[in-house]
């Protein structure tokens, strides 16, 4: 028999399943239990190369406050319903709004939006998980704080607690989120509330300003994984800098990337630049600056390099493109331009661009404004590209040297061109680390490229890890997968948690491929 819902969670039939829903409309009333297919549709619209049903949510909850959240979770415990917490739910290319498994309830927590605190003495905010970066950013601008955001590439609509859950980045020097965070409050899947490092002690107003506390430090744990719920978190804003001084440089040739990774490594891990350096390949470039492929080539499959070289004059991109900033005092940066700007001079090569020279051309003025803590979306212009909105993101990492660049990068191009799809990949110097960014773009309104999308991803996994790779985060078509490459004994351990924290298995069972 066809059931009212869209989808039912897994083991809980129809009428169980409407004591749960009434359980939970008395505890957030009617409205805030969303059940109908209309109400439900943004949440199963996604960008992975699967069906929408494998995703399909069984309801979404809005909750307002902590006590809501304990409530819900009990009543998750009580009828055995799987629930799938977002905060801004913005996870495209990873699996956007939808659960990782069909038939869950998603914990929608976009409306506890409340900015707690922001200290601009010791730069410090603490958030609710609604709170988005541009939320944020607006309360900082009105009050003249003078503080500095990073985020996420979609930051005005993103938050800062969902990235941070998923270990996300951002372009400042705060960029690796989850190391700037400090101090969270969790609803654990019994319906205890646990605060992390200092937040525990009666008393005590450290809890933004020291991360560890006493014993085991726990918050890690809970990030990109399914043992608690977080309803609060706090961070570390960057103090806003005096001058702020943005650069690119663009390589004409594909070759040159070994040598711009051995150049600028040493300036990064000195903090001479002190933000994350973007090398992005010419597709990248291109589709950020709102080039389309159908303006160029007609014919399906994977672009010709004639095509994209041809691309490259039009649009005055090099093969590869560098972003980098310098922050602090005018002398500071003076002294460091001249660093860097000797550094390039004496390599020979790659052309440096600056703020002035580059002026509100595309994509340097994104750019600028991610590395300041701008909010923009015009990185959503990789999405015209080919059109149809599929993405996926393929983020190996690795180590920051020159000769992990080519060869990675030849292959990635090598598996895509394979099934007819382009190389749009981006390499991100980290610290020491490297983050090879690709995005697997694919019209998902034709079903065969939808298939070949699957295909090829799961191709750039195993020949990746052939090689000794992993990917640090990935969508929720490919967790199991992805779990199995950090080995059997890191999973055993992750399973023996879930099941001492988690003993019906309530929260997101297979997030991270973890399940009791
Ligand atoms: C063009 C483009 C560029 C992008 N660039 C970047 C980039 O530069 N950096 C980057 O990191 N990402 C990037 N992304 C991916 C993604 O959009 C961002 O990471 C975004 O911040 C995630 O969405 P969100 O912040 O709304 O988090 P959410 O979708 O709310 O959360 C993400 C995941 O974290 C978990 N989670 C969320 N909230 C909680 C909670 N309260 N308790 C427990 N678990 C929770 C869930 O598993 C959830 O699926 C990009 C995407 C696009 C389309």
């Amino acid at each position: 028999m066809k059931s009212k819902y869209v989808s039912l969670p897994k083991g809980v039939s129809e009428s169980q399943f409407d004591a749960a829903i009434a359980k939970f409309a008395g505890v957030l009333g009617a409205d805030n239990v969303l059940t109908s297919l209309e109400r439900l549709a943004s949440y199963m619209k996604i960008m992975i190369a699967e069906d929408a049903a494998k995703h399909a949510p069984s309801a979404v909850l809005m909750a307002t406050t902590v006590e809501q959240v304990q409530a819900i979770v009990k009543i998750c415990n009580a009828y055995k319903v799987p629930v799938w917490t977002i905060s801004t739910g913005r996870n495209f290319g990873y699996g956007s709004a939808a659960p990782v498994e069909r038939g869950q309830v998603v914990l929608d927590l976009r409306k506890m939006n409340k900015i707690i605190e922001v200290d601009p003495v010791l730069c410090t905010a603490l958030v609710e998980p609604g709170v988005t970066y541009q939320q944020l950013y607006d309360y900082i601008e009105e009050r003249k704080l003078p503080l500095m955001l990073s985020m996420p590439a979609p930051s005005a609509i993103a938050g800062p607690v969902g990235n941070t859950m998923d270990r996300g980045v951002g372009y400042t020097p705060y960029g690796e989120h989850f190391l700037m965070q400090c101090g969270m409050e969790v609803v654990l899947a019994n319906g205890e509330v646990l605060r992390t490092g200092m937040g525990g002690v009666k008393g005590n107003n450290s809890w933004q300003v020291f991360k560890w506390g006493y014993g085991p430090t726990l918050d890690g744990i809970f990030t990109q994984s399914n043992y608690g719920i977080c309803t609060k978190m706090g961070f570390w804003l960057m103090p806003k800098p005096p001058a702020y001084k943005p650069f690119s440089i663009k390589y004409d040739n594909e070759a040159d990337i070994s040598e711009i990774v051995e150049l600028l490594r040493p300036l990064r891990i000195a903090q001479i630049i002190p933000n994350a350096v973007v090398i992005a390949n010419a597709l990248w470039e291109a589709g950020s600056a709102n080039v389309r492929r159908a303006d160029y080539i007609q014919t399906p499959g994977a672009t010709p390099d004639s095509v994209v070289q041809k691309i490259k004059r039009d649009k005055n991109l090099g093969a590869w493109n560098v972003y980098a900033a310098l922050y602090g005092t005018p002398e500071q940066i003076a002294v460091n331009w001249k660093i860097v700007s000797e550094v390039v001079r004496k390599s020979g090569k790659g052309k440096l661009i600056t703020q002035e020279e580059a002026g509100e051309t595309q994509p340097f003025k994104y750019r600028a404004q991610l590395m300041y803590g701008v909010p923009n979306l015009q990185e959503f212009g990789l999405y015209n590209w080919r059109g149809g909105g599929g993405s996926m993101w393929f983020a190996p990492v690795s180590q920051a040297r020159g000769s992990e660049t080519d060869k990675q990068a030849k292959l990635a191009k090598a598996i895509l061109n394979k099934h007819g799809l382009d190389y749009v990949g981006e390499f991100i110097v980290g610290w020491r680390d490297m983050h090879h960014i690709i995005d697997v773009l694919y019209d998902r309104s034709n079903e065969e490229e939808t298939r070949r999308a699957h295909a090829c991803f799961s191709e750039l996994l195993d020949e990746f890890e052939k090689r000794g790779y992993a990917v640090y985060r990935v969508n929720t078509a490919f967790m199991d997968r992805v779990a199995n490459s950090y080995g059997s004994v890191k999973r055993d351990v992750e399973r023996k948690i879930k099941r001492a924290l988690d003993p019906n298995g309530i929260l997101a069972p297979g997030k991270s491929g973890i399940r009791i």
